[in-house]
């Protein structure tokens, strides 16, 4: 516990964001999303912090010891732990969207495969699927929910340039998937991310299962 919070940030407003954020790892650990300590979640905690997961900690047994604070460009505060390698994008969805305030990446087998199969295409366009009104701003069936994958890099800037470059597009972006890895999540709070992670979750194993049953 060496995490040292600086004088506007409350020990129990950080505690509580730990907490909440440890207990939707380990559930989501639970379903096999987050394999081989990869994944990462965060909370915002004021408008300049986030709590992040540490780098590299099994995501099924984490602990508000495996939780430390950055600030909005994802540099850590108040601690020698170093968050995950992929802290950017979560303070770039933190910084576009100000009523954002959880974040969720996982790395499932459906996510992955579905990544790598509509990679070519660089969006996959979810279409007559009820459950697609589990999205915010979705009321039908009827609507395209798009969900752009794109390319896997080892080099965070080029990640973050290609989400700014489709949101400055105007399309509307409540997640995206990236070639070969996991998929990126958020929501107004830990409830309505969880939502979206678990509805995409199920839409994406419905197109796997589609193409199985129809090729
Ligand atoms: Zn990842």
């Amino acid at each position: 516990m060496s995490q040292q919070l600086p004088a506007n940030i409350p020990a129990a407003l950080f505690n509580e964001r730990a907490d909440a954020i440890a207990d939707a790892a380990r559930e989501l650990a639970q379903h096999g999303w987050t394999p081989a300590t990869s994944s990462n979640f965060s909370m915002r905690v004021d408008a300049d912090h986030a709590a992040i997961t540490i780098s590299g900690r099994d995501k099924g047994k984490l602990g508000r010891a495996d939780i430390m604070l950055v600030d909005m460009q994802g540099k850590a505060v108040g601690t020698a732990s170093r968050p995950s390698a992929e802290t950017e994008l979560h303070t770039q969805v933190y910084r576009r969207w100000p009523d954002v305030n959880a974040v969720l990446h996982t790395h499932s087998r459906t996510q992955s495969v579905a990544s790598r199969l509509f990679a070519k295409d660089g969006v996959i366009k979810l279409e007559g699927w009820e459950l697609q009104k589990a999205i915010r701003g979705h009321t039908t069936h009827e609507d395209v929910l798009d969900l752009p994958v794109f390319p896997n890099t080892q080099h965070m800037p080029e990640l973050v340039a290609q989400v700014d470059a489709w949101i400055d597009g105007g399309k509307p972006l409540h997640a995206y998937l990236i070639n070969g890895h996991g998929i990126y999540t958020w929501g107004r709070d830990m409830a309505e991310a969880r939502r979206h992670l678990e509805a995409l979750e199920f839409l994406l194993a419905c197109e796997l299962d589609l193409r199985r049953l129809t090729s």
